[in-house]
């Protein structure tokens, strides 16, 4: 089997399980209670604050767990924007809907949410953002890396109008975090979610930053945990795997980001040298370094996958299929790609353990399955 799908998630490490389980075995106490294992978890999890928040280089008290990116976005933008009419959001016209069916719903409730497009290389258009703000925006939100196509966006000046405004600045930064720098502070970034299972640690599990200061309202309401913005006794086993993930993220971040960015350009070549006409999307340069998102006009892309699923490779469509029809990828029309081409469109996203070998594979295998579509589609 060949796992090229590291965007949707990644396997567990090795060293994330054994913390796991000595978790569940030493630490299962709750970390609410005043008694000895109680104050055993507390430790543990008091560690996992701090350590992340270093990675981070924000303070502990800045760092609420969740069960997840999705509930990290949903904590931002529900507990900033007030659902009434005198309220406004402006997103990126490409967020995962962790963020945008959130804004959609702040949308029927009489919110504005406005969407900023992208350029054809995929990074927001800062002007068109910056002359849409106006005083009922609250929040803008911005994903610092696309999952599909994979370009980072340019933080620094998003943050930079967020600040000159005086409006808080949410970024969905799970695609982003442990495979480059964040720097959060420097980005003038409010809220910042990220997710563990994106990172090689165990899935229902990520935090949120949220800068001192800001005003962010609980969603759920109880025994008063994460500082009464997230309540619920702590997942610390999955906690302490996600932070172990972490650590190990931040120390091979720099090589594995060469790595990959070297893999995937080595990938594209191979590709482009032996089929025709393919399109790369996104940014060849400002991405996240293991994405490569490509175009094959002629084919379906849900069927290219199908067809690779045979082969026991792993990739993902660009597409999503709802009762036989499939819809083009929103990200690649926002691309600016024509409709035969964003229906085209197919995800590698490469990870730690992947190399040329399995690259080799796929290259040879996807040539057949595209060339094969390709003439039965003509
Ligand atoms: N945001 C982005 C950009 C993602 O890629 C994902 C996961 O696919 C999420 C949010 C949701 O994160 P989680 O699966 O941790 O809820």
């Amino acid at each position: 089997m060949i796992y090229f799908d590291h965007n949707a998630t990644t396997p567990i490490l090795p060293e994330v399980k054994e913390v796991m389980a000595e978790a569940m075995h030493e630490y299962w106490g709750n970390p609410s209670s005043g008694h000895t294992m109680g104050k055993k978890a507390a430790d543990k999890l008091a560690f996992a604050r701090n350590t992340l928040a270093e990675l981070l280089s924000v303070s502990s008290e800045e760092i609420v767990f969740t069960s997840g990116g999705t509930e990290a976005d949903n904590l931002s933008i529900l507990g900033i924007v007030e659902p009434t009419l005198e309220s406004a959001i402006l997103i990126s016209d490409i967020e995962h809907p962790a963020v945008s069916d959130t804004a959609d719903y702040l949308v029927r409730h009489g919110v504005c949410c406005e969407r900023i497009p992208i350029d054809n290389q995929g990074i927001v258009q800062v002007e068109t953002l910056a002359n849409a703000v106006n005083e009922k925006v609250k929040l803008i939100s911005v994903m610092f890396a696309n999952n599909e196509i994979g370009t980072i966006q340019p933080m620094k000046e998003i943050g930079e109008i967020a600040a000159q405004n005086s409006i808080l600045f949410h970024s969905d930064a799970v695609q982003a975090f442990g495979k480059v720098p964040l720097n959060v502070v420097e980005n003038n970034i409010s809220l910042c979610a990220i997710s563990s299972h994106k990172i090689y640690g165990p899935k229902g599990c990520g935090a949120l930053y949220v800068k001192k200061g800001v005003p962010l309202n609980p969603r759920t309401y109880g025994g008063g945990q994460e500082h009464g913005l997230r309540t619920g006794t702590q997942n610390l086993p999955a906690i302490l795997g996600f932070v172990e993930a972490a650590q190990i993220a931040y120390n091979k971040m720099s090589e594995e980001k060469q790595f990959l960015m070297d893999l995937t350009e080595y990938m594209y070549t191979e590709i482009s040298s032996c089929i025709e006409n393919v399109i790369r999307n996104g940014h060849p340069q400002k991405r996240i370094p293991g994405t490569l998102n490509l175009s094959f006009p002629g084919v379906i892309s849900e069927m290219v996958v199908e067809e690779l699923i045979k082969e026991r490779i792993c990739m993902s469509g660009g597409a999503a299929c709802h009762s036989g029809t499939t819809e083009p990828s929103h990200v690649l029309l926002a691309l600016g790609r024509r409709k035969q081409e964003a229906v085209a469109g197919v995800r590698f996203s490469l990870g730690r353990a992947s190399n040329r070998e399995e690259v080799d594979v796929v290259v040879k295998i996807l040539k057949r399955v595209i060339e094969s579509l390709r003439d039965l589609n003509s």
